[in-house]
């Protein structure tokens, strides 16, 4: 019944977005492989079959395929409220202490090898350039002076490493796709990233920055493939989603569903992901919450 309620909630749900969830039920789900080559399975966001002709089974199946559901969680206890908001995030037990209290920068790396050595889970976060990546890190961390220190000149192009609360790490990672960089430049940034995310054990997620104000990049969508080919969680941070009201060009909500769509192509289960805005504050409460149940998860 409580699944019933939740696919009912979910088609009338103003949210657009009806994506295929992430598996989450042991960290080595986190690696395995969640990315596919072959067609999709169910789960049409648009029209979904009415809920009185689904048994419960298929409302599990539906449950499973558009939920993010954490460990520690049944999907027959699935309420309306263990979703959070703007998102398609189950929250579980493992969600905590979420607020950022104290942050300190540690260190600039240009290699994976580089980067700072201690068993602290840490959470990166990318995206290309432009997307509105330091204003959520400020936003997150209500500080501007942090995510300022990698704009400096000559930080832009490395990783740098944020402590929290002295206990994990953000992780501010050289945006992708900047226009005025050189070919040669690219090429480095993938290596250099790429070397960090196949060699960092640390690695809880990583928080794949998506701007819902312009339509699918293909640049975006490269590197969610790749990600997803390499079996390193992700989750969807679509940013300015404040931006409602476009001018020119689609809606973000249009945009999202977009991106989502092409997505779901490739993943047999959808990453999680969250609908943010740095100037309204859209979603920061949510996305720290769900930043804290990966890492207690993986702290376990
Ligand atoms: P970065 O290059 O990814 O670090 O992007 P920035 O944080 O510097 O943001 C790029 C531009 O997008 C700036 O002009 C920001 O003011 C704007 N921006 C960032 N986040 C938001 C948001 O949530 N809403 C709106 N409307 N604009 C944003």
């Amino acid at each position: 019944m409580v699944l019933l309620l939740r696919y009912r909630s979910l088609t009338i749900n103003p949210t657009p977005l009806i994506p295929k969830s992430h598996k989450f039920h042991t960290l080595q789900s986190f690696r395995n492989p969640n990315f596919i080559s072959t067609p999709k399975i169910s789960a049409s966001s648009n029209n979904p079959t009415p809920t009185t002709n689904r048994s419960i089974s298929d409302a599990a199946k539906f449950a499973k395929s558009v939920l993010f559901i954490p460990p520690g969680v049944e999907i027959e206890e699935l309420t309306d409220d263990m979703v959070l908001p703007g998102s398609n995030i189950v929250i579980g037990p493992f969600a905590g202490h979420s607020q950022i209290k104290e942050v300190e920068f540690v260190k600039s790396s240009a290699r994976a090898r580089d980067c700072t050595k201690d068993d602290r889970p840490e959470i990166a976060i990318l995206g290309r350039s432009n997307v509105g990546k330091s204003s959520l890190i400020n936003c997150l961390v209500r500080k501007k002076e942090v995510a300022l220190t990698s704009k400096k000149p000559g930080k832009t192009q490395l990783i740098n490493h944020f402590l929290v609360n002295k206990s994990w790490y953000i992780v501010d990672l050289p945006g992708y796709g900047f226009a005025k960089v050189s070919d040669a430049a690219k090429t480095d940034w993938s290596a250099f990233t790429k070397g960090y995310f196949l060699n960092r054990d640390t690695l809880v997620c990583v928080l794949l920055l998506i701007d819902a104000s312009v339509p699918p990049q293909k640049i975006d969508l490269d590197c969610a493939n790749w990600l997803g080919r390499n079996n390193v969680p992700m989750t969807f941070v679509f940013t300015k989603c404040d931006k409602m009201k476009a001018t020119k060009g689609k809606r973000p909500d249009e945009n999202i569903k977009a991106f989502q769509q092409i997505i779901r192509e490739n993943f047999k289960v959808h990453p999680p992901w969250i609908l943010t805005s740095s100037v309204s504050g859209l979603g920061r409460d949510e996305l720290l919450l769900h930043m804290s149940q990966l890492r207690n998860y993986w702290d376990q």
